[in-house]
């Protein structure tokens, strides 16, 4: 089981990474993220995205990201925070996949001290600085070893089958 929790604060709102933040954590395999200071209509976006492909992953926008992660702990969740300071993901891989539950915490702008010392492992994906879109999207890819690429997404109105070249798209309401 993987959550996601986006913490740190930007002057001004940066909606569209939060949003594509949002979207990877649902493709690739996570069940929900937390977050605050953002948007609402970030979740109405998941929302139908939910409803047009699949899935219940579910958005919850918080007020104390440090609550949070207290709560996820007495559950049993280990903390994973990226960041490029952190041990090389090459290096931590095997014992991180043998987790059963996992919070995924990413930056935005300014990460708290906080966040390192609460964390159980700090990851870098590579030592140096890029994005906490990648920085998501590899370490799900490098836990579940690519087996959510293929996963199907249930309770959608439409599915896409795969094709070389074009698009096919089923229209699962059209019966
Ligand atoms: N300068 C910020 C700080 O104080 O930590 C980081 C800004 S960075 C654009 C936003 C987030 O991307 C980070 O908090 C981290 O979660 C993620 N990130 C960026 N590069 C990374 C790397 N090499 N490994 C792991 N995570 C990374």
């Amino acid at each position: 089981k993987i959550e996601v929790l986006r913490i740190g604060t930007r002057l001004v709102r940066d909606d569209r990474v939060t949003t594509h933040v949002t979207l990877v954590s649902r493709a690739f395999g996570a069940s929900k993220i937390y977050m605050y200071d953002a948007n609402p209509e970030i979740k109405e976006t998941i929302e139908k995205v939910n409803k047009m492909w699949g899935s219940d992953f579910k958005v919850e926008i918080i007020e104390n990201w440090k609550d949070v992660i207290k709560s996820k702990k007495k559950d049993l969740f280990k903390i994973v925070h990226l960041t490029m300071y952190g041990e090389n993901i090459n290096d931590v891989q095997d014992q991180v996949r043998g987790e059963e539950k996992i919070l995924i915490v990413v930056g935005a702008e300014k990460v708290p001290r906080e966040a390192y010392d609460m964390a159980d492992y700090n990851i870098a994906i590579g030592n140096q600085p890029h994005s906490e879109i990648s920085a998501l999207a590899i370490l799900m890819d490098r836990i579940l070893q690519g087996q959510h690429l293929q996963k199907k997404y249930s309770g959608g109105e439409r599915e896409i089958i795969p094709t070389k070249k074009g698009k096919n798209v089923i229209d699962k309401t059209d019966n």
